[in-house]
């Protein structure tokens, strides 16, 4: 069998290490599994849906939790493995998605991320100005639109080809887009609301 030097290298080199820590007196089977105890100690990994695109690959974020379950901090984002989307994979995007809610700091202090947006923002008519506002104003605001909006804009009746009259009951000056960060639930709930407002124009990023 013909040995390159780099395989010879890489094999001597941790046969050599293996003995030289069992010389040592290390039982590095011990070693191994307190490794993996404290690498998941306090750890709980909960399975998500990345936020970004259409494939809506399956995700595992690892987060560090008291004894509570009070959630400390954010440790790692990975693709998940049981995913039958992605089987562990997640593009570039999806791989950085930790930077969406935390980063570090040169001192190794965990911080949010400053670009991270928090609250809602709302940029009134005629102005370039984001303000922060709070969700039970920006919800109040949604509701009241929508009901404007669809109140001036609702179609009940068409006139069809051979002159007769249908009920249509809609609007069209309302759009809804979902994504891949909702859930058939959410999917469902929310086009059955969509529907019966009268918005036919119901759209999703998702494309599984
Ligand atoms: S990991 Fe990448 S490919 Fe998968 S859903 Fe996220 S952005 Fe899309």
């Amino acid at each position: 069998m013909k040995v390159t030097r780099r395989q010879f290298l890489k094999v001597t080199g941790a046969t050599a290490a293996s003995f030289a820590l069992v010389d040592l007196g290390f039982n590095l089977q011990a070693t191994a599994s307190a490794v993996k105890e404290l690498r998941i100690k306090n750890v709980t990994p909960v399975p998500t849906v990345c936020p970004y695109c259409a494939s809506g690959c399956g995700l595992v974020v690892y987060s560090e939790r008291d004894a509570e379950g009070k959630f400390i901090r954010l440790l790692s984002v990975h693709g998940d493995p049981d995913n039958p989307i992605n089987q562990g994979g997640a593009c570039s995007k999806g791989a950085a998605m930790f930077n969406l809610r935390e980063i570090y700091d040169e001192h190794g202090e965990q911080i949010v991320n400053p670009k991270r947006v928090q609250k809602p923002l709302y940029r009134a008519p005629g102005t370039d100005k984001w303000l922060e506002k709070d969700w039970d104003w920006m919800l109040d605001q949604i509701a009241q639109r929508v009901k404007e909006t669809r109140d001036k804009s609702f179609i009940h009746k068409e006139t069809i080809a051979d002159g007769s009259e249908i009920i249509v009951n809609r609007t069209e000056r309302i759009a809804s887009i979902g994504g891949s960060g909702l859930d058939n639930e959410e999917c469902y709930l929310l086009s059955k609301l969509m529907r019966a407002l009268g918005v036919v124009y119901l759209e999703t990023q998702a494309r599984i």
